[in-house]
Protein backbone atom coordinates (compact mmCIF):
# COMPACT_ATOMS: atom_id res chain seq x y z
CA UNK A 1 0.00 0.00 0.00
CA UNK A 2 1.23 3.51 -0.98
CA UNK A 3 0.84 6.59 1.59
CA UNK A 4 1.02 10.26 2.06
CA UNK A 5 1.35 12.10 5.07
CA UNK A 6 0.33 15.99 5.00
CA UNK A 7 1.44 18.06 7.95
CA UNK A 8 0.12 21.43 8.75
CA UNK A 9 3.70 22.26 9.14
CA UNK A 10 3.66 23.63 12.34
CA UNK A 11 6.75 21.79 14.85
CA UNK A 12 4.78 19.35 16.64
CA UNK A 13 2.70 18.33 13.17
CA UNK A 14 6.07 18.14 11.16
CA UNK A 15 7.76 16.20 14.07
CA UNK A 16 4.62 13.57 13.59
CA UNK A 17 4.88 13.37 9.63
CA UNK A 18 7.92 12.37 10.27
CA UNK A 19 7.58 9.60 12.92
CA UNK A 20 4.68 8.47 10.80
CA UNK A 21 6.62 7.90 7.65
CA UNK A 22 9.13 6.28 9.30
CA UNK A 23 7.11 3.48 11.53
CA UNK A 24 5.08 2.71 8.21
CA UNK A 25 8.29 2.48 6.15
CA UNK A 26 9.58 0.12 9.04
CA UNK A 27 6.36 -2.16 7.93
CA UNK A 28 7.17 -1.74 4.15
CA UNK A 29 4.51 0.26 3.13
CA UNK A 30 5.58 2.49 0.51
CA UNK A 31 5.73 6.47 0.68
CA UNK A 32 4.19 8.36 -2.61
CA UNK A 33 2.82 11.88 -2.07
CA UNK A 34 1.94 11.86 -5.67
CA UNK A 35 -0.68 8.37 -6.08
CA UNK A 36 -1.11 7.15 -2.59
CA UNK A 37 -3.89 5.09 -1.29
CA UNK A 38 -3.74 6.57 1.69
CA UNK A 39 -2.91 9.72 3.34
CA UNK A 40 -2.79 11.05 6.63
CA UNK A 41 -3.58 14.51 7.26
CA UNK A 42 -1.50 15.45 10.79
CA UNK A 43 -3.03 18.58 11.66
CA UNK A 44 -6.47 20.19 12.11
CA UNK A 45 -9.33 20.46 9.67
CA UNK A 46 -7.76 23.01 7.91
CA UNK A 47 -5.00 20.43 7.04
CA UNK A 48 -7.87 17.66 5.93
CA UNK A 49 -9.13 20.41 3.46
CA UNK A 50 -5.34 20.97 1.89
CA UNK A 51 -5.14 17.45 1.86
CA UNK A 52 -8.40 16.50 0.17
CA UNK A 53 -7.71 19.27 -2.27
CA UNK A 54 -4.47 17.89 -3.33
CA UNK A 55 -5.91 14.65 -4.04
CA UNK A 56 -9.60 16.13 -5.49
CA UNK A 57 -8.79 14.23 -9.22
CA UNK A 58 -8.05 10.51 -7.67
CA UNK A 59 -10.82 10.32 -4.71
CA UNK A 60 -11.59 6.93 -6.02
CA UNK A 61 -8.06 5.92 -5.07
CA UNK A 62 -7.57 7.83 -1.96
CA UNK A 63 -8.74 7.10 1.23
CA UNK A 64 -8.28 10.19 4.13
CA UNK A 65 -7.75 9.96 7.83
CA UNK A 66 -6.97 12.70 10.48
CA UNK A 67 -4.72 13.75 13.49
CA UNK A 68 -5.31 16.88 15.12
CA UNK A 69 -2.79 18.18 16.84
CA UNK A 70 -4.52 20.74 18.31
CA UNK A 71 -8.34 20.54 19.54
CA UNK A 72 -10.81 18.14 18.71
CA UNK A 73 -11.28 18.35 14.66
CA UNK A 74 -14.29 17.42 12.42
CA UNK A 75 -12.31 15.25 10.28
CA UNK A 76 -9.35 15.00 12.14
CA UNK A 77 -10.56 12.09 14.86
CA UNK A 78 -6.93 11.15 16.14
CA UNK A 79 -4.75 12.17 18.72
CA UNK A 80 -0.66 12.47 18.68
CA UNK A 81 -0.78 9.71 21.70
CA UNK A 82 -2.51 7.20 19.37
CA UNK A 83 -0.23 7.49 16.49
CA UNK A 84 1.46 3.88 16.95
CA UNK A 85 -2.05 2.37 17.14
CA UNK A 86 -3.23 4.07 13.69
CA UNK A 87 0.07 3.36 12.18
CA UNK A 88 -0.08 -0.85 13.33
CA UNK A 89 -3.80 -0.34 12.33
CA UNK A 90 -2.99 0.78 8.70
CA UNK A 91 -0.39 -1.36 7.96
CA UNK A 92 -2.10 -4.46 9.47
CA UNK A 93 -5.94 -4.08 8.89
CA UNK A 94 -7.81 -3.84 5.83
CA UNK A 95 -9.80 -0.82 6.89
CA UNK A 96 -13.16 0.24 6.77
CA UNK A 97 -14.31 3.37 3.83
CA UNK A 98 -17.26 6.20 5.01
CA UNK A 99 -17.96 8.02 2.28
CA UNK A 100 -19.22 11.44 2.58
CA UNK A 101 -20.85 13.77 -0.09
CA UNK A 102 -19.24 16.82 -1.82
CA UNK A 103 -20.07 19.81 -3.47
CA UNK A 104 -19.97 20.64 -7.25
CA UNK A 105 -19.60 24.32 -8.27
CA UNK A 106 -19.27 25.28 -11.71
CA UNK A 107 -18.79 29.06 -12.68
CA UNK A 108 -19.27 30.08 -15.79
CA UNK A 109 -17.93 33.19 -17.85
CA UNK A 110 -20.38 36.28 -19.58
CA UNK A 111 -17.66 36.23 -22.11
CA UNK A 112 -17.44 33.06 -23.20
CA UNK A 113 -14.45 31.72 -21.00
CA UNK A 114 -13.95 28.33 -20.36
CA UNK A 115 -15.79 27.65 -17.53
CA UNK A 116 -14.05 26.47 -13.69
CA UNK A 117 -15.40 23.45 -11.75
CA UNK A 118 -14.48 22.73 -8.43
CA UNK A 119 -15.12 20.58 -5.70
CA UNK A 120 -15.91 21.27 -2.06
CA UNK A 121 -15.71 19.23 1.31
CA UNK A 122 -17.07 21.84 3.47
CA UNK A 123 -18.92 24.52 1.23
CA UNK A 124 -18.67 27.37 -1.19
CA UNK A 125 -19.16 31.16 -0.40
CA UNK A 126 -20.21 34.15 -2.60
CA UNK A 127 -19.68 37.79 -1.66
CA UNK A 128 -19.89 40.37 -4.00
CA UNK A 129 -16.76 42.37 -5.06
CA UNK A 130 -18.11 45.67 -4.22
CA UNK A 131 -20.98 46.36 -2.01
CA UNK A 132 -24.09 44.01 -1.39
CA UNK A 133 -24.66 40.43 -3.22
CA UNK A 134 -27.42 40.97 -5.53
CA UNK A 135 -28.35 37.03 -7.04
CA UNK A 136 -31.46 35.74 -8.80
CA UNK A 137 -31.32 32.17 -7.38
CA UNK A 138 -33.12 29.42 -8.93
CA UNK A 139 -34.10 25.73 -7.75
CA UNK A 140 -34.61 23.41 -10.44
CA UNK A 141 -34.63 26.14 -13.74
CA UNK A 142 -37.27 28.17 -11.58
CA UNK A 143 -36.38 31.63 -10.12
CA UNK A 144 -36.78 31.09 -6.34
CA UNK A 145 -36.11 34.06 -4.91
CA UNK A 146 -33.61 37.59 -5.61
CA UNK A 147 -30.97 37.45 -2.79
CA UNK A 148 -29.46 40.57 -1.42
CA UNK A 149 -27.39 41.25 1.16
CA UNK A 150 -23.53 39.94 2.60
CA UNK A 151 -23.50 36.83 0.50
CA UNK A 152 -24.58 33.36 0.22
CA UNK A 153 -23.48 29.96 1.56
CA UNK A 154 -23.76 26.75 -0.04
CA UNK A 155 -22.62 23.70 1.77
CA UNK A 156 -22.12 19.94 2.23
CA UNK A 157 -23.37 18.01 4.85
CA UNK A 158 -19.95 17.59 6.86
CA UNK A 159 -19.29 21.27 5.86
CA UNK A 160 -22.90 22.05 7.99
CA UNK A 161 -20.92 22.02 11.51
CA UNK A 162 -18.70 24.99 9.70
CA UNK A 163 -19.06 28.58 8.24
CA UNK A 164 -23.02 27.21 7.43
CA UNK A 165 -23.54 26.71 11.98
CA UNK A 166 -22.35 30.50 12.08
CA UNK A 167 -24.55 31.42 9.77
CA UNK A 168 -27.80 29.43 11.94
CA UNK A 169 -28.06 26.54 9.53
CA UNK A 170 -29.08 23.31 10.13
CA UNK A 171 -26.91 20.69 10.97
CA UNK A 172 -26.77 17.73 8.34
CA UNK A 173 -25.86 14.02 8.60
CA UNK A 174 -23.30 13.49 6.55
CA UNK A 175 -25.64 10.08 5.29
CA UNK A 176 -27.83 12.72 3.67
CA UNK A 177 -26.67 13.54 0.16
CA UNK A 178 -27.76 17.32 0.19
CA UNK A 179 -26.72 20.75 -0.04
CA UNK A 180 -27.64 23.72 2.26
CA UNK A 181 -28.18 27.11 0.90
CA UNK A 182 -27.62 29.66 3.80
CA UNK A 183 -28.25 33.70 3.91
CA UNK A 184 -25.48 35.66 5.15
CA UNK A 185 -27.55 39.21 6.49
CA UNK A 186 -29.69 39.61 3.98
CA UNK A 187 -32.04 42.63 3.17
CA UNK A 188 -35.80 42.33 4.18
CA UNK A 189 -37.84 44.71 3.91
CA UNK A 190 -41.20 46.07 2.23
CA UNK A 191 -38.97 46.10 -1.23
CA UNK A 192 -36.48 42.97 -0.61
CA UNK A 193 -37.54 39.83 0.38
CA UNK A 194 -36.14 36.47 0.60
CA UNK A 195 -37.05 33.20 2.26
CA UNK A 196 -34.70 33.85 5.09
CA UNK A 197 -34.48 30.36 6.46
CA UNK A 198 -31.70 27.94 4.92
CA UNK A 199 -32.61 25.63 2.47
CA UNK A 200 -31.92 21.69 2.38
CA UNK A 201 -32.02 20.38 -1.27
CA UNK A 202 -31.37 16.54 -2.12
CA UNK A 203 -29.43 15.09 -4.43
CA UNK A 204 -29.39 16.42 -8.37
CA UNK A 205 -31.98 19.43 -7.36
CA UNK A 206 -29.41 22.36 -9.26
CA UNK A 207 -29.29 25.28 -7.46
CA UNK A 208 -28.16 27.94 -9.91
CA UNK A 209 -27.41 32.20 -8.56
CA UNK A 210 -27.55 34.37 -11.33
CA UNK A 211 -26.40 37.63 -11.15
CA UNK A 212 -28.77 40.86 -11.26
CA UNK A 213 -26.04 43.85 -11.90
CA UNK A 214 -22.94 43.27 -10.51
CA UNK A 215 -20.67 40.51 -12.43
CA UNK A 216 -17.33 40.41 -10.32
CA UNK A 217 -17.81 38.06 -7.23
CA UNK A 218 -15.09 36.66 -4.38
CA UNK A 219 -15.74 32.81 -4.53
CA UNK A 220 -14.60 30.92 -1.67
CA UNK A 221 -14.45 26.76 -1.91
CA UNK A 222 -13.26 25.48 1.80
CA UNK A 223 -10.58 27.44 2.29
CA UNK A 224 -9.42 28.43 -1.44
CA UNK A 225 -10.18 32.12 -2.11
CA UNK A 226 -10.63 33.98 -5.88
CA UNK A 227 -12.08 36.60 -7.29
CA UNK A 228 -13.50 35.89 -10.50
CA UNK A 229 -15.23 38.19 -12.93
CA UNK A 230 -17.81 38.84 -15.67
CA UNK A 231 -19.92 35.63 -14.14
CA UNK A 232 -22.68 34.41 -15.73
CA UNK A 233 -23.95 32.09 -13.40
CA UNK A 234 -22.74 29.82 -10.70
CA UNK A 235 -24.02 26.43 -10.51
CA UNK A 236 -24.24 24.05 -7.33
CA UNK A 237 -25.20 20.75 -6.76
CA UNK A 238 -24.46 17.78 -4.96
CA UNK A 239 -21.19 16.04 -6.84
CA UNK A 240 -20.98 12.54 -8.05
CA UNK A 241 -17.85 12.38 -6.74
CA UNK A 242 -17.56 11.57 -2.98
CA UNK A 243 -14.50 11.50 -0.09
CA UNK A 244 -13.70 8.23 1.12
CA UNK A 245 -12.31 8.01 4.73
CA UNK A 246 -10.57 5.30 5.98
CA UNK A 247 -12.24 4.51 9.76
CA UNK A 248 -10.42 2.26 12.13
CA UNK A 249 -13.10 2.75 15.17
CA UNK A 250 -16.47 3.96 14.92
CA UNK A 251 -16.78 7.98 15.19
CA UNK A 252 -20.38 8.72 15.08
CA UNK A 253 -21.12 12.27 13.98
CA UNK A 254 -23.66 13.19 16.60
CA UNK A 255 -20.89 12.64 19.04
CA UNK A 256 -18.36 14.58 17.39
CA UNK A 257 -21.20 17.17 17.26
CA UNK A 258 -21.52 17.05 20.96
CA UNK A 259 -17.96 17.14 21.67
CA UNK A 260 -17.10 20.65 19.74
CA UNK A 261 -20.63 22.15 20.42
CA UNK A 262 -22.06 20.67 23.67
CA UNK A 263 -20.21 19.42 25.83
CA UNK A 264 -17.32 21.14 27.53
P1 LIG B 1 -9.57 28.56 9.88
O1 LIG B 1 -8.16 28.30 10.31
O2 LIG B 1 -10.13 29.95 9.94
O3 LIG B 1 -10.49 27.52 10.68
C1 LIG B 1 -11.81 27.67 10.85
C2 LIG B 1 -12.34 26.73 11.91
O4 LIG B 1 -13.32 25.92 11.29
C3 LIG B 1 -11.35 25.77 12.58
O5 LIG B 1 -11.59 25.78 13.96
C4 LIG B 1 -11.71 24.42 11.99
O6 LIG B 1 -11.48 23.33 12.88
C5 LIG B 1 -13.19 24.59 11.77
N1 LIG B 1 -13.74 23.70 10.77
C6 LIG B 1 -13.30 23.45 9.52
N2 LIG B 1 -14.09 22.55 8.93
C7 LIG B 1 -15.06 22.23 9.84
C8 LIG B 1 -16.17 21.39 9.81
N3 LIG B 1 -16.48 20.69 8.73
N4 LIG B 1 -16.96 21.33 10.92
C9 LIG B 1 -16.68 22.06 12.02
N5 LIG B 1 -15.64 22.89 12.11
C10 LIG B 1 -14.85 22.97 11.02
O7 LIG B 1 -9.72 28.08 8.40
P2 LIG B 1 -9.39 26.69 7.76
O8 LIG B 1 -8.80 25.78 8.81
O9 LIG B 1 -8.63 26.93 6.50
O10 LIG B 1 -10.85 26.19 7.42
C11 LIG B 1 -11.60 26.78 6.39
C12 LIG B 1 -13.01 26.75 6.85
O11 LIG B 1 -13.20 27.79 7.79
C13 LIG B 1 -14.01 27.03 5.78
O12 LIG B 1 -14.33 25.89 5.03
C14 LIG B 1 -15.19 27.54 6.60
O13 LIG B 1 -16.11 26.51 6.89
C15 LIG B 1 -14.58 27.98 7.92
N6 LIG B 1 -14.95 29.37 8.15
C16 LIG B 1 -15.82 29.61 9.15
C17 LIG B 1 -16.26 30.89 9.39
C18 LIG B 1 -17.23 31.11 10.52
O14 LIG B 1 -17.56 30.15 11.23
N7 LIG B 1 -17.74 32.32 10.69
C19 LIG B 1 -15.81 31.95 8.63
C20 LIG B 1 -14.92 31.67 7.59
C21 LIG B 1 -14.51 30.36 7.35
Amino acid sequence: MKFAVMSKGDEVSNKLQQRIKTYLTDFELEYDDHEPDIVISVGGDGTLLYAFHQYSDRLEETAFVGIHTGHLGFYADWVPDEVEKLVIHIARTPFQIVEYPLLEVIVRYLDGGKENRYLALNECTVKSDEGSLVMNVEIKGELFETFRGDGLCISTPSGSTAYNKALGGAIIHPSLPSLQLSEMASINNRVFRTVGSPLVLPQHHTCMLKPVNDVDFRITIDHLFLLHKKVKSIQCRVAEEKIRFARFRPFPFWKRVKESFVKD
